[in-house]
């Protein structure tokens, strides 16, 4: 892990609302990996045009960002460590509805 901002995916995802609906949008990190996700917006399919991909320094505190995942990650690792912590994925029931015949 050398980037706690992006996780080392090199984009960010976050959310936006604009007239009250929310959207979904991608900012590139600033870190070497986000340098693959500038201008990857205008590489894709269904959206091309004048996307455009904002750096996630842009868009987000990400000092503050950091420290979450920091903390999020670091609480996931402990969890994994305690007997029983996470809990009996197989228990969980998944709706036959739910599962996609893609
Ligand atoms: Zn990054």
């Amino acid at each position: 892990m050398n980037c706690y901002i992006c996780m080392d995916n090199g984009f960010v995802v976050y959310t936006k609302s604009e007239n009250g609906n929310k959207y979904r949008f991608v900012a590139h990190c600033t870190c070497p990996k986000g340098n693959d996700w500038q201008y990857d917006g205008r590489r894709l399919e269904e959206y091309k045009s004048e996307y455009y991909v904002k750096s996630v320094a842009e868009i987000l505190d990400t000092y503050e960002l950091a420290k979450a995942n920091y903390k999020a990650r670091n609480n996931i690792e402990m969890g994994d460590s305690y007997e029983g912590g996470i809990g009996d994925v197989e228990d969980v029931e998944v709706p036959q509805e739910s599962v996609g015949t893609a």
